[in-house]
């Protein structure tokens, strides 16, 4: 057993990291701030491949392998969480277009995707719908050759570039279970009837938006449905959705990071009663329980995208992504305790790790819920602790 990265990771992770120093970390704070888009870090993006990282190599794409895929999140995340969330539900829709597409789909979007031309997310959630997806009520109604599209989405980060956006509808709402009427349809944003209607103020993830959609009568080719055939819609998603909770527990472990480089090198400069305060051992106590935090969510998020790279790992992926969120907002607690006072100004990158961390717990699955995914996983026999 070997717990390190290979020589491409290595390499990789390395070419990540010069990227995130020299493109990302010296501006993260004044962009967040004030509200500006990340244009020029998109671009170095593009430029880098990594809107194909979930595109397979005969689309153009990079087809990463798993842990390669957390070590872009885990990087740009300690950069600044909100850019990695750029990428994320972007890398989702097309590994579902990917995984699930027809053939005329991944030829008509993938290699667009791929590079960047093309943008997109994940169009899951509706007002009053979130962990419980199968309460959605947009529905898709056959006429003729189009579906015709009525409801409405709430915090679909990338809805304003997203084009096409992946969207969950019920195609027979009368189902039972209700999933087996769910199905997934590629929306072209130029749609008469798709609008964005909001961008939701949030107390961090800022650098993308997360928006309110409405669909009015949305008329949708045929052509659109992913894979071509109705009532697959759940499962499509939740495939998609394992990969995404690996890139949560790579954006916590970025974040985690970046708490611990920020509180030891702080410890090493700040002095009181004559000392730095990294000699007292009420910090090194923090200090120590940070790195050593960091590093195990690091192996456990390692260790989940490993387990993906040999198909399906929910408990796998589940512990990763609850146990690393958890981290990330201690961690981000504990930089901003050693910081004292200053760990609560806004000159400071300690206080935008800590907003940002609180959705690491939310995103791609609540933690509660999670829990009672692996606790799933655990009585069927399908994970195996030990
Ligand atoms: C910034 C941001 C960006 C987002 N981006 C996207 C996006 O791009 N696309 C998208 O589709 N969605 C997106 N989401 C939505 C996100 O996935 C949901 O918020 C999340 O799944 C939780 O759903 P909810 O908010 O409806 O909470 P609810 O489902 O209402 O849950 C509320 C609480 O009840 C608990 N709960 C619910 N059901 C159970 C149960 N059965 N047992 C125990 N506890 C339960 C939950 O754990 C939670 O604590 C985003 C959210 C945020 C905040």
């Amino acid at each position: 057993m070997k717990f390190e990265l290979d020589e491409d990771q290595r390499e990789f992770k390395a070419l990540l990291r010069q990227f995130v120093d020299r493109e990302i970390v010296p501006v993260a704070r004044d962009w967040e701030q004030s509200g500006r888009y990340p244009t020029e870090i998109v671009d170095g993006m593009k430029d880098m491949g990594l809107f194909g990282i979930t595109v397979p190599e005969e689309y153009g794409g990079l087809d990463l392998d798993p842990v390669s895929f957390a070590l872009v999140f885990e990087e740009i995340a300690r950069g600044w969480m909100g850019v990695a969330g750029i990428l994320g539900s972007h890398s989702l829709a097309c590994r579902l277009i990917a995984m699930h597409g027809t053939e005329d789909q991944k030829r008509a979007y993938l290699p667009d995707l791929a590079t960047g031309k093309r943008r997109s997310g994940i169009g899951l959630t509706e007002p009053d719908a979130g962990t419980d997806l199968q309460g959605i009520r947009t529905t898709a109604r056959l006429d003729g050759d189009h579906y015709v599209v009525n409801g409405s989405k709430m915090w679909i980060t990338n809805a304003r570039y997203a084009d096409p956006l992946p969207v969950l509808v019920k195609t027979d709402p009368s189902a039972s279970p209700a999933h087996k009427g769910m199905s997934v349809l590629l929306i072209e944003a130029d749609t008469p009837g798709f609008e964005v209607t909001k961008d939701i103020p949030k107390l961090g993830y800022k650098g993308t938006e997360s928006c309110e959609i409405l669909l009015d009568d949305v008329r949708v080719p045929v052509g659109q449905l992913v894979g071509g055939v109705e009532g697959r819609g759940m499962q499509q998603v939740l495939s998609a959705l394992e990969w995404g909770r690996v890139n949560i527990a790579a954006r916590s472990v970025g974040i985690a990071q970046r708490a611990h480089d920020e509180a030891l090198a702080y410890a090493g400069e700040r002095k009181a009663f004559g000392r730095p305060i990294a000699d007292f051992q009420a910090i090194q106590l923090k200090l120590g329980e940070l790195g050593t935090q960091v590093q195990a969510a690091r192996l456990m998020a390692y260790w989940a995208a490993d387990a993906v790279r040999s198909g399906r790992a929910d408990g796998a992926t589940g512990m990763a992504k609850i146990f690393c969120s958890e981290v990330a907002l201690q961690a981000a607690i504990d930089a901003m305790k050693i910081h004292g006072g200053y760990g609560y100004s806004t000159e400071f990158e300690v206080e935008r790790l800590y907003r940002d961390s609180i959705l690491m717990s939310i995103g791609e699955g609540t933690n509660d819920i999670l829990r009672t995914v692996v606790a799933k996983s655990l009585i069927a026999g399908e994970t195996v602790v030990g």
